[in-house]
């Protein structure tokens, strides 16, 4: 049997994912070799790391430099309150863990910067965006086209969320489209259904990628407008101009 073969009790735990044809004990072996980092764990990093924790990812790289605050609760899916104050890449592995001891988790609890980036993302199959700037967001967005890795990028704010998905040399990237990061908000105000329906939408993204099925959202943007509940799909070209990927046009 080969090292990626599934044991009795993961074919149990994964048997409603499993009976999908798409996926199938080939996608879930796929899944369980696979590495993803996900950069941010609140509104939106906590969803999908949750759903990749439940869906079998063999190993989930979980990045934040922050503690958990109260105001994080309204949203925050991993977290309780008994997490108050907690170093939060840290508390959301035990809950993780909790969820699926089936699985490794790495929190790394550390501000994304130029100077690490690359150790954090090397060695991953894809990134997850669970930023709430986009200043870290282009930084992962440039190195993960340098380094040709996939990167699903997501966003929320207010009754607003959106979607894209960047596969280096196959599509625009993220400065195609936000070619320098707008002015940082203080606070970003947010209610938490919508990074719950765009955080779900980039776990399921992630998992299409890692196990090869479906069409992904490649070249175009998602926009939920979640006040009168709409989702609005635009085409977005590659940037000529773009200083990140229109060398590889
Ligand atoms: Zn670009």
């Amino acid at each position: 049997m080969s090292t990626n073969s599934l044991s009795k009790r993961e074919l149990e735990r994964y048997d409603r994912q499993i009976r999908i044809p798409e996926i199938g004990v080939e996608g879930q072996s796929k899944l369980k070799k696979s590495r993803v980092l996900i950069v941010g764990v609140g509104g939106l990093g906590g969803v999908v790391a949750t759903y990749l924790a439940l869906g079998g990812v063999g190993y989930i790289r979980l990045v934040d430099d922050g503690l958990l605050e109260l105001s994080n609760l309204n949203r925050q899916i991993p977290y309780s309150e008994r997490d108050l104050g907690r170093i939060k890449v840290e508390a959301a592995a035990e809950r993780l863990r909790s969820l699926n001891s089936d699985i490794m988790v790495e929190p790394v609890s550390t501000k994304i910067t130029p100077a690490n980036v690359d150790e954090l993302i090397r060695d991953v199959d894809v990134v997850v965006d669970g930023l709430d700037n986009f200043e870290t967001r282009l930084l992962i967005n440039d190195r993960c086209v340098k380094l040709k890795k996939p990167f699903i990028h997501g966003a929320v704010h207010s009754f607003e969320g959106r979607l894209m998905t960047i596969i280096p040399g196959e599509g625009p990237c993220l400065r195609c489209l936000v070619p320098e990061p707008p002015p940082l908000q203080d606070v970003t105000p947010i209610i938490g259904p919508v990074p719950g329906v765009i955080g779900s939408l980039e776990a399921l993204e992630t998992i299409k990628l890692l196990t090869d099925v479906g069409t992904l959202l490649i070249g175009k943007i998602l926009i939920f407008n979640g006040i009168d509940l709409e989702f609005t799909l635009i085409s977005i070209a590659k940037s000529p101009s773009c200083p990140t990927c229109s060398r590889d046009l």
